[in-house]
């Protein structure tokens, strides 16, 4: 599976737009769902130079691998073995 391009933030949580907390930012990003989560993003740093900041998931719903559905895993999926996503 391809790693997944991050897109730019969609929005922040208070805390990270006020800098109030320091240890870490909550960011709400855009992924393709059909690619693999990223472990890391580049970001860039007070001095243009871009580094690698690790990334934790607070939640990652399931995904089913055939029909890219959220909610279940492609093992529950009710297409496979079909030839359409119409019931
Ligand atoms: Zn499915």
């Amino acid at each position: 599976m391809k790693k997944c391009s991050v897109k730019f933030p969609i929005n922040v949580d208070g805390a990270t737009s006020e800098l109030v907390r320091i240890s870490f930012a909550r960011v709400y990003i855009e992924v393709d769902a059909s690619k693999e989560l990223p472990n890391k993003v580049p970001l860039m740093n007070e001095r243009n130079e871009e580094f690698q900041q690790a990334v934790i998931y607070e939640y990652v719903p399931p995904v089913c691998k055939h029909c890219s559905l959220f909610g279940y895993l492609d093992k529950h999926c009710r297409f496979v073995g079909k030839t359409s996503f119409k019931e």
